[in-house]
C-alpha cells in the first residue's frame, strides 16, 4: 500500500564535491550504485551495536524473499552461483557473457522475473552451455536435491558399505548434474512456463496465471472466497487476513501454511529471531525493547493479532533514533493484494532533515481540513502523522537491491485510523539517485524547453523530496472510508488507487500557498518543476520501463499514467496542458499550471470518493481506461530516444558492511562501516553467510 519508488527525471545539477563512488555496476536495464550512510560514527556505541544486530536480522531474511517470489528461485540461484564460482570451464565468449548478466539480473530481482515488470528473464546463453557448465561443477559444490527427487542410484551410491572410486564419483557428478539440468533447463528456457510472476491481465485467473509462490493449486475464485468468508464487516479492528502465510488446497481443503518458526521459512525467521534478540538487549529504552519482543512474539506464534500490537507499539514510538521494519510487509507482489512480501530495513533518523517533515505533520490536520474532497470522506480529526527525514543502514528481502524512496506504514487502516502512521524520507537513498545520474542529459532530450529544464535543476530536488514527503506523511494517512466499507473492495486495484491518492495528495498541495508561507518551498513557482517532471514520467518518460509491445502492469507506474493521463484528456479542450511534436519527437507542454492544479484537486476528489465508498467498478473503469494501455508509436519513439542516452532505466543498490571491532575481552568496542564491495562479491557473500532455507520449502 505504500512505499514510494522513484520516477524517471531525476536529474540534479548539484555540484558532487565528495569523492565517495557511487557506480559500481551496470549491465542490462539497471545500474547498481552505492550509498553512504552519513552520521553513522555519530551514533552511540550502543545505538551503533543496534543497527549492526538489526542489520544482521534483516540480512537473515533474504532467502524467503526469493522462495515467495518463485517456488524454483532458491534451487535456480544455488545452481548458477555453483556454475559462477565453481564450474571449470571458460569465462570468454557470448554464452558466458550472458550467463553472468543472467546471474547479476536475477539477484536483481530476487528471482527470475523482472523486479518491475515482473515478466520471465529470456536467457541470453543456450541450453548447452549450462548442460556442460553443471557438469563441470564439482558434485559436492552443487546443490543437493530434496530428498525424493534424487535417482534410486544416486541413494544406493550414499550406502555406507559402498567404497567410491573415482570412476564412480566422477559418475556421480554427472548424474547430479543431468538431474539438476533436466529440472533447470524448462524453468530457465520455457518461456510460457510461469511466464510473470504477477499477472494483472483482466480477465485471467491471477492467482493462476501468476507465478508467485503465495498459492498452491487454488484458484483466484477460491482464494477470494476464502478470505471474503473471513471478512466481518462488524469487526473494526480485522486483522490482515492471509498476510502471513501460503494458502494451498491439500486433499480438496483450503488451508493457510503459516510463515513462524514451526512452520513454513522456520530456519530463516530462527536466524532472524537470534538477532532479534542480541538487538533487544542493547534497545534504545523499553518501549523499543517491547516493540522487538512482541515481534519476536509474532515470529514465534505468526499469530496476526500480535503482528497488530507489535505494529502499534512501533507507529508510537517516536523517542528511538535508531528505527526498522522487518516482517512480511507490503502485498505489490501478490496479484490480489494479501500477501506479505518479506522485508527488512534499518535506519536512523536525520535530525536536520526532519525538521521538515516536522512541520508538515504540526499542519497535518490544516491540510485534511483543506482537502479539496468530499466532507464525509474527510478526517475529522487526523491522529499521529508523524514524519521523519531517515538515514538507510541496511536494505534486505523485498527491499533489496532496489529500494523505495519513502515508507509509511503500518498497512492495516484500522491501525492508522486509530493510531496513525509512521512515514519516513529516505534521504541517503534520494541522494545517491541524484549525485549518481547528474549530466545524464535526460532532461534535455525529453523536456519542453530550457525553462524546464532550469526549473528541475534550480527546484528538482526540493520538491521532490517534498512531493515524497507530502505522499508519504500526510498522502496516505488522510481521509478515510464509509463505516462498512471493506478495505480491500478495490482488490486488485486497491493498490494504484491507493497509489494515486496520495500523489495526488502532494501534488495538490506542493502548489498551495501554505507551502511558501510555512518555509518548505523557496517561492511560489517551485511546485511547477515537480508538476512537470511529474506529468511528463506519466504520460512519456516511464515508458522506457516498459518493453516493446507491453501494457503498464506495475502498481506506481500505473498510478502515474492514470493520473497524468486523466489529467491531459480533462484539460486538453481548454490547452491546460498538451502533447506536441517538435521535430518528429513528442513532448509535454503545461500551459496554465493553475488550472491543472484545480483539475488535480478534481481527480483527488473522484479517487478519494472510490476508495471512501469502495466502489470497485469506479475504480476498475479508471484505471483500465487510463492506466494500463500504450500507445505503440509513441512508445517505440520514447525508447529509440532513451536508447540513445545510453542510461539505465533501473538502479540497484550495494549495502554497506558493518564489521564489530572486539578488544582483549572479546567485546565489541566498535561498529565500523566500509562501502568497498562490489555487486558480485555482496550477493556470493550474502549466499554463503545468510543461507537458511531449504531449496523446496
Ligand atoms: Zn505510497
Amino acid at each position: 500500500m505504500s512505499i514510494v519508488l522513484l520516477g524517471l527525471g531525476c536529474n540534479s545539477k548539484q555540484a558532487d564535491t565528495e569523492n565517495f563512488n557511487y557506480k559500481v555496476d551496470r549491465f542490462a536495464d539497471v545500474e547498481i550504485i552505492r550509498y553512504q550512510v552519513p552520521g553513522f560514527e555519530y551514533l552511540s556505541l550502543r545505538q551503533k551495536k543496534l543497527v549492526y544486530y538489526l542489520s544482521e536480522a534483516a540480512l537473515w531474511g533474504r532467502d524467503i524473499i526469493y522462495d515467495q517470489n518463485y517456488r524454483h528461485n532458491l534451487l535456480i540461484r544455488q545452481c548458477l552461483e555453483a556454475i559462477y564460482q565453481h564450474a571449470g570451464i571458460s569465462r570468454q565468449g557470448e554464452d558466458w557473457q550472458a550467463f553472468e548478466i543472467y546471474l547479476k539480473r536475477l539477484w536483481v530481482a530476487n528471482g527470475i522475473h523482472h523486479h518491475y515488470s515482473s515478466d520471465k528473464f529470456a536467457p541470453g546463453f543456450s541450453k548447452e552451455f549450462i548442460v556442460k557448465a553443471l557438469k563441470a561443477v564439482p558434485a559436492d559444490k552443487l546443490p543437493c536435491l530434496p530428498l525424493g527427487q534424487q535417482t534410486p542410484d544416486q541413494n544406493q551410491a550414499q550406502t555406507p558399505e559402498h567404497t567410491e572410486s573415482q570412476a564412480q564419483l566422477a559418475s556421480q557428478n554427472k548424474q547430479l548434474a543431468d538431474e539438476l539440468a533436466a529440472r533447470l533447463l524448462p524453468l530457465l528456457f520455457d518461456a510460457g512456463l510461469d511466464a510473470k510472476r504477477v499477472n494483472q491481465a483482466q480477465g485471467e485467473d491471477l492467482v493462476l496465471s501468476s507465478a508467485c509462490n503465495f498459492y498452491r493449486d487454488v484458484t483466484q475464485k477460491e482464494a477470494e472466497a476464502f478470505y471474503e468468508a473471513l471478512n466481518n464487516p462488524d469487526d473494526t479492528s480485522p486483522v490482515s487476513y492471509g498476510l502471513n502465510s501460503r494458502l494451498v488446497k491439500e486433499e480438496g481443503q483450503l488451508r493457510e501454511k503459516i510463515w513462524k518458526i514451526g512452520g513454513l521459512y522456520s530456519t530463516a525467521l530462527e536466524n532472524i529471531v537470534h538477532w532479534l534478540e542480541l538487538a533487544k538487549e542493547v534497545a534504545e529504552n523499553d518501549r523499543q525493547k517491547d516493540i522487538i519482543q512482541s515481534l519476536i512474539d509474532y515470529y514465534h506464534s505468526g499469530d496476526l493479532k500480535t503482528f497488530d500490537q507489535y505494529s502499534i507499539l512501533w507507529v508510537q514510538d517516536l523517542q528511538s533514533q535508531v528505527d526498522f521494519v522487518n516482517g512480511f510487509i507490503e502485498s505489490y507482489g501478490d496479484p490480489l493484494g494479501i500477501k506479505g512480501s518479506w522485508e527488512a530495513i534499518v535506519n536512523f533518523k536525520n535530525e536536520e532533515a526532519s525538521k521538515r517533515t516536522q512541520i508538515i505533520s504540526d499542519n497535518a490536520q490544516w491540510f485534511e481540513d483543506h482537502a479539496p474532497i468530499n466532507d464525509a470522506f474527510r478526517k475529522k480529526q487526523v491522529k499521529g502523522v508523524s514524519a521523519k527525514v531517515i538515514t538507510n543502514a541496511i536494505m534486505a528481502g523485498d527491499a533489496y537491491p532496489t529500494t523505495a524512496i519513502g515508507i509509511n506504514l503500518p498497512n492495516a487502516n484500522w491501525i492508522r485510523r486509530d493510531y496513525g502512521s509512521k512515514s519516513v524520507t529516505i534521504e541517503n537513498i534520494t541522494e545517491a539517485y541524484f549525485k549518481s545520474s547528474q549530466g545524464s542529459g535526460f532532461n534535455e532530450e525529453f523536456m519542453w524547453s530550457n525553462a524546464e529544464i532550469e526549473a528541475s535543476a534550480r527546484y528538482g530536488f526540493v520538491t521532490g523530496n517534498l512531493h515524497t514527503d507530502l505522499h508519504e506523511c500526510l498522502g496516505h494517512g488522510s481521509g478515510q472510508l464509509l463505516p462498512g466499507v471493506d478495505p480491500n473492495a478495490l482488490r486488485s486495484y486497491g493498490s494504484v488507487m491507493e497509489e494515486a491518492r496520495a500523489d495526488l495528495f502532494a501534488l495538490y498541495f506542493l502548489a498551495d500557498p501554505k507551502l511558501v508561507e510555512l518555509g518548505l518551498v523557496p517561492d511560489a513557482e517551485a511546485y511547477k518543476a515537480e508538476y512537470y517532471e511529474y506529468m511528463m514520467n506519466g504520460l512519456l518518460s516511464q515508458l522506457t520501463r516498459i518493453e516493446p509491445g507491453g501494457q503498464i502492469e506495475e502498481s506506481h507506474m500505473r498510478n502515474r499514467a492514470l493520473i497524468a493521463r486523466w489529467l491531459l484528456d480533462r484539460g486538453s479542450r481548454d490547452k491546460v496542458m498538451e502533447l506536441k511534436k517538435r521535430h518528429n519527437k513528442t513532448y509535454l507542454l503545461i500551459n496554465d499550471y493553475e488550472a491543472l492544479r484545480q483539475l488535480t484537486g478534481q481527480l483527488l476528489a473522484e479517487v478519494q470518493r472510490i476508495k471512501s465508498e469502495g466502489d470497485y467498478p469506479a475504480a476498475q473503469t479508471m484505471v483500465e481506461n487510463y492506466a494500463v494501455q500504450v500507445d505503440p508509436q509513441l512508445h517505440q519513439e520514447i525508447l529509440d530516444r532513451y536508447a540513445k542516452l545510453n542510461l539505465s532505466p533501473y538502479k540497484g543498490f550495494v549495502n554497506p558492511i558493518y564489521k564489530p571491532v572486539y578488544n582483549n575481552n572479546n567485546e565489541i568496542v566498535d561498529i565500523t562501516v566500509h562501502y568497498d564491495e562490489n555487486y558480485v562479491e555482496q550477493h556470493l557473500r550474502y549466499s554463503k553467510d545468510y543461507a537458511a532455507l531449504p531449496l523446496e520449502n
